[in-house]
Order: structure tokens, then C-alpha cells, then sequence
């Protein structure tokens, strides 16, 4: 679902290919180990920066569901990939080339799916996406 923010700021909702997923837990199509593969970089960022989610998990429905919020673009350059406060949002995908992806984790059962993307580029959502985003951003991801 594609849509404008009064602002103008475009931005792609995924609660239905979210909620799809855990459908498709519910009744057995997908293993629990499938939607709960959380990505270990992806999971060390939302321990420490994550944001406190508006929901609990929907899977282990543990209070401990954050939300992450990060920015690609070349432009960029070093801050490439990386995390940003969700209130820079708008300051980011103001910048031409630049894309923002908002992502929820559990960090107790390591649930995660894409929430929002924001900005030029765009992402087809599936189980792994979350996971090709960082792939996507560790060559030019700093060490600091
Ligand atoms: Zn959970």
C-alpha cells in the first residue's frame, strides 16, 4: 500500500504483508524459526537503539518489540545503511536517492518484518528483506 503523508513525504505501509506472515504462522505454512530469523547485526542495533514498538510482539507477545529506523542511499557515503532516530525521517528521504526503512524486532524471540519504507526506492517485502537491506549496506558500513 503506497501513500502520501500531508507533507508529501512518500512512504509504503507493510502491516498487510505483515500481518499475511502471521497468518501464514498461524495455521502452519511458515515455522516459527522462519519468521523469528532475525539477522545478528540487525539484532544488536535494536538491543541497544531500539525503539520501544507500539505493539507487543505478535509472535511471543513480549513487551521487548522495538522498532529501527535505517537510511540507504549513495549519497550518504559513510552514513550509508545506517540507523537513524525516526524523527530524521523526513530530513533523510528529503535528500534525492535516499530510502528509509522502518523495521520492528523482538529482541527476545527475534521476530522481525519491514513496517515502512519511506522515500525514492522502493522494496518488494518477503521473509528475507530485511536481511538483504543490511547485506546491502555492510560494504560501505564503518566499524565504529
Ligand atoms: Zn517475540
Amino acid at each position: 500500500m503506497q501513500s502520501d503523508a500531508p507533507d508529501g513525504l512518500g512512504w509504503i505501509d507493510y502491516t498487510m504483508a505483515r500481518r499475511s506472515v502471521l497468518g501464514d504462522l498461524a495455521c502452519g505454512r511458515v515455522s516459527r524459526t522462519e519468521v523469528c530469523d532475525c539477522h545478528p547485526e540487525l539484532m544488536r542495533v535494536a538491543r541497544y537503539q531500539g525503539e520501544p514498538a507500539e505493539t507487543e510482539c505478535p509472535v511471543c507477545h513480549s513487551d521487548a518489540n522495538v522498532t529501527v529506523t535505517f537510511a540507504f542511499g549513495d549519497r550518504l557515503a559513510r552514513r550509508n545503511g545506517r540507523m537513524i532516530p525516526p524523527q530524521e525521517i523526513e530530513a533523510y528521504v528529503a535528500v534525492p536517492g535516499v530510502s528509509c526503512y522502518t523495521v520492528e524486532v523482538c529482541t527476545d524471540c527475534s521476530w522481525n518484518h519491514l513496517l515502512r519504507s519511506h522515500g525514492a526506492v522502493t522494496l518488494t517485502h518477503d521473509a528475507g528483506a530485511v536481511t538483504r537491506i543490511l547485506k546491502a549496506a555492510e560494504p560501505s558500513r564503518d566499524t565504529d
